[in-house]
């Protein structure tokens, strides 16, 4: 294990917790050179760069790597290089910040190419840099492009890649792969529209849709706790399970991101991708083995058993909401009419809530309820199974309410499981009250997750695009919500803002659904 390694695995004292002892160290990426598109922005800075660094500090990069920053802002080498130290400084948790040997290597894998993403000269460039950094790092001609850039210029990217001939191919000595940040799309047409110029230059194998929830620890683990588990999955089905809700509630409001929310709302920045997949995660069938396609392959099914809503039904299934001034944390804060690069005439949603039913043997008539918003009570992303009632009921007061039983996956900002069930109060009567076994991640394994953009550029790194969405669950999403979405669009007058900030949502999504677990 290399020292690095080391340093993470065990705890304060120098032991490592029994509950990760003999667990071999993170498996090793090919070499190669990560070309970051939109190298100047906001999500390099913050995420991406210190993700590398820490998966260099971790020991999960190769020795033989390299990054090339690419973009408009102007930067030589030395400059992006100082620029990247400044980000890392900045980002960076304190026991990761650049240091050392380690930095010093680092560092100099580091270069910037200040380009134009329509600029036939900008590829030339690049694929000269590419090329010595085969020779002078070691990187084997491997590729990986990262799109993190707006997603309107995502299709010129891809057509440039394609006439420099950097897009790999069968000839190609390394392998080229490239990862396209969320929204793929802002509808279906779009997406439809942008998959098309992804087909002419990438074979799928080597195409890595990122959505970050799946690199979420606590994401992953839906799956182990489902499929390495023999308690859950007798009582997964409509025969046991009452209803299903997912949340993604936010605390934020919309920060510097108002020019694009505007555009987007939040049925599509967080519904048709994020929660979309937790719901697949939820109600899959158990794949065939670990395999990515296997396990893409169930979440597709599940996707395909869900019938979009028709548009009569879109406003019975559907709530949306906007928020107007209120409170978060006693704090007066501003509607969203009122955030920068904002329409203050905006029917933009900032809240949206779905009904979806899935038509297959395991969930006929189980409703699952998806709700996103920002500006809520509480940060808290989670999947709630309410099972259904006892059938009889021989125990507890006659005052006694005897809860359902409800499991709950915590995904952030706590990371566990929580399971409600009903116990009896100490004393001589038989009072029932409801309880929870919880079961915190952190604690438990003695370690913090690694964030998820971390494990997902290691896994694009090793080829292993199990995190990544495919294509075909890519646009059956699309093709669920877009009913909701084009109702939505030409129904303008609903009295927006509709709820306060810091609050539940809007009154409506509680007529969808009155059983929401409260915020
Ligand atoms: P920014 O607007 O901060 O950055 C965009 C980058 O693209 C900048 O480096 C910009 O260069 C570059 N760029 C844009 N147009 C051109 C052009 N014509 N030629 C050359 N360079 C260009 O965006 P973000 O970093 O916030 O987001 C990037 C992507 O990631 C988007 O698809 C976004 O939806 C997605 N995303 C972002 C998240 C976030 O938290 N920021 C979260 C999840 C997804 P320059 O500044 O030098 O002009």
């Amino acid at each position: 294990m290399s020292e690095a390694l080391a340093t993470v695995s065990a705890n304060g004292d120098g032991a490592v917790n029994p509950l990760r002892a003999g667990i071999a160290s993170d498996r090793i990426t090919d070499p190669c050179t990560i070309v970051f598109f939109g190298a100047s922005g906001d999500l390099f800075k913050r995420m991406l760069l210190p993700a590398m660094y820490a998966l260099r500090v971790r020991g999960i990069l190769p020795n033989d790597f390299a990054i090339v920053g690419f973009s408009r802002s102007k930067y030589d080498d030395d400059a992006f290089r100082a620029y990247s130290k400044e980000q890392l400084d900045e980002f960076c948790p304190p026991d990761q910040r650049p240091q050392g040997a380690i930095w010093e290597d680092f560092e100099r894998r580091i270069s910037y190419i200040t380009a134009d993403f329509d600029n036939t000269k900008s590829y030339a460039a690049l694929k000269k840099r590419l090329e010595q950094n085969d020779t002078e790092l070691g990187t084997k001609g491997n590729r990986l492009f990262y799109l993190s850039t707006p997603p309107s210029v995502f299709p010129t990217i891809i057509e440039h890649l394609k006439h420099a001939g950097l897009n790999g191919g069968e000839h190609a000595e390394g392998w080229a792969r490239i990862i396209i940040e969320k929204p793929f799309g802002t509808d279906l047409a779009s997406a439809r529209a942008l998959q098309q110029t992804v087909d002419r230059v990438f074979r799928e194998s080597e195409v890595y849709r990122i959505d970050h929830y799946l690199g979420k620890e606590p994401v992953q683990d839906i799956m182990a706790l489902r499929f390495a588990n023999t308690i859950f999955e007798p009582v997964w089905n409509r025969n046991y399970v009452e209803s299903v809700q997912i949340t993604a509630a936010e605390q934020l409001g919309v920060e510097l991101r108002g020019g694009y929310y505007d555009n987007a709302g939040a049925l599509r920045d967080m519904i048709q991708n994020h929660v979309m997949n937790l719901l697949a995660l939820v109600a899959m069938e158990a794949p065939s083995g670990p395999d990515a396609d296997a396990i893409r392959s169930e979440k597709f099914k599940v996707f395909s058993a869900i019938m979009p809503p028709t548009h009569d039904e879109v406003g019975s299934m559907s709530a949306r909401g906007q928020y107007g001034a209120g409170q978060i944390n006693g704090k007066p804060v501003q509607s969203y009419r009122d955030e920068p690069d904002v329409d203050p005439n905006s029917n933009t949603e900032t809240f949206a809530a779905v009904k979806l039913h899935i038509d297959n043997w395991r969930w006929a008539g189980v409703p699952f309820y998806l709700r996103s918003g920002k500006r809520l009570a509480k940060k808290v992303s989670e999947i709630a199974v309410t099972f259904k009632p006892i059938p009889h009921r021989i125990y507890g007061e006659r005052t006694d309410t005897i809860e359902n039983n409800v499991l709950v996956m915590k995904i952030q900002p706590e990371e566990g499981v929580a399971m409600r069930f009903s116990a009896k109060v100490p004393g001589p009567k038989s009072h029932i009250r409801s309880v929870f076994m919880d079961f915190n991640y952190g604690t438990g394994f003695g370690v913090q997750s690694p964030p998820a953009y971390e494990r997902l550029i290691g896994d694009a790194m090793r080829g292993d695009q199990t995190l990544f969405t495919r294509w075909d669950a890519v646009e059956r999403a699309w093709e669920i919500v877009s009913p909701v979405l084009d109702v939505w669009e030409n129904t303008k007058d609903f009295g927006f803002p509709n709820y306060p900030a810091g609050t539940q949502g809007p009154a409506s999504a509680r007529e969808l659904f009155a059983e929401w677990r409260p915020l």
